[in-house]
């Protein structure tokens, strides 16, 4: 795992809590309103009493422990990444599978499905971010509410261009998953409607000279593009060579079209391979390499799908083989969306302190400060 960002290892908190180690904190001042004890040996802030203030010179935002376990703040916790691919133009009762599935495995959503969830997530507390700052470790979601990601693979019937307004203004079909993100996102301002869509050499299919000034369009309205391979292809299968074409192509095209506005991340065609490390040598193509003269890395890759993704603040969390949620229907069984969030909602779910520079969770979940620290250079803060 690489390491993340530089941090605010400056970061100064002038707030009367308990400082629970010696270590705390390498390089920051403490004020005089923290007292310290020595009794445990974790680079950890804990919170015990109810007056907890803002720092004026860093902005960080500290509550109260009262706050912190009435809204259930855990930032160890799971984060949903939805992964969904095609969206069509039908209601659930168009078709003869299950719920909103298009196809037998649930892989197609129709758009009455699509906008269903959309609601209901926000409903349920959940506030959309990027992808690229869930893998940076910058989770920016308001206090109490609880991160999601959304992500598209493939390209077709994610983008569908109607045509364009006088202004260059796209005008999409209000039907595929951008119009309808579109529309949620005026409904909902405080959503942060926000979506990655992973690319194939064919985009998104509404010809190439409008699809390269849709997506300089989608960079600038808030959407993320990133990397599905060339041709879908299964890299778990291929060779270094092979997987650094098919890598390769994709940021070099993305380069050109959207220079430094792309996503570097690997959504990896069939969750192929599933695991990389030292002893498979080749797969460090996907992270690095050079195609045509270009050279690319990549930060994350994206697996296929079941199930929640940890946090990226505990160790189990591997930016290699990053989990999704399938978006699909199966009366709440085999890792449906309902199953999903069944889950998330009992006590699973990631519930953000609303300070994208702190890491909060209760006193009782095992983690090492140190070690977040150390890779994220985030202020730790416990609380009983
Ligand atoms: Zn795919």
């Amino acid at each position: 795992m690489t390491c993340f960002g530089e941090g605010n290892l400056n970061r100064k908190i002038i707030a009367s809590v308990l400082v629970a180690a010696i270590a705390l904190l390498g390089g920051c001042k403490r004020s005089s309103e923290t007292s310290e004890t020595s009794a445990e040996s974790t680079s950890l802030t804990t919170v015990t009493e109810t007056t907890v203030n803002t720092s004026e010179t860093s902005g960080l935002k500290l509550y109260s422990a009262d706050e912190y376990r009435a809204a259930g703040v855990n930032e160890l916790n799971s984060v949903p990444i939805l992964m969904y691919h095609r969206i069509y133009e039908k209601n659930n009762a168009e078709t003869s599978y299950t719920g909103g599935n298009v196809d037998k495995d649930g892989y197609n959503r129709t758009s009455e499905a699509f906008e269903a969830d959309l609601r209901s997530f926000y409903q349920q507390g959940y506030r959309m971010m990027r992808l690229t700052d869930f893998v940076d470790g910058n989770i920016d979601v308001e206090f109490g509410y609880s991160p999601l990601i959304l992500t598209f693979d493939d390209g077709i019937r994610d983008v569908v261009l109607l045509g364009w307004e006088a202004d260059g203004t796209p005008l999409f079909d209000p039907s595929c998953a951008i119009g309808i993100l579109e529309k949620i996102k005026a409904e909902y301002p405080d959503y942060n409607v926000t979506a990655t869509f992973f690319v194939n050499s064919q985009l998104f299919e509404n010809g190439e000279e409008n699809d390269r000034k849709v997506m300089k369009w989608m960079v600038d309205n808030g959407y993320d593009i990133g990397n599905h391979t060339k041709d879908h292809a299964k890299l778990g299968d291929c060779n270094a060579d092979e997987i650094e074409k098919q890598v390769g192509y994709i940021y070099k095209l993305l380069d050109d079209i959207i220079p430094g506005q792309y996503v570097n991340i690997v959504a990896l065609p069939y969750g192929s391979p599933e695991s990389m490390g030292p002893d498979k040598p080749k797969y460090d193509r996907i992270f690095s390499g050079t195609y045509d003269g270009f050279n690319y890395t990549s930060k994350a890759s994206l697996l296929c799908a079941w199930t929640r993704s940890y946090s990226p603040f505990v160790r189990d969390y591997n930016n290699t083989a990053i989990r999704r949620i399938r978006a699909y229907d199966n009366n709440g069984e085999e890792w449906d969306i309902e199953m999903n969030f069944e889950q998330l909602n009992n006590g699973k779910r990631y519930i953000s302190d609303g300070e994208p520079d702190t890491i909060v969770f209760p006193s009782s979940e095992n983690s090492s400060g140190d070690w977040l620290k150390e890779t994220y250079g985030h202020q730790v803060v416990t609380y009983d």
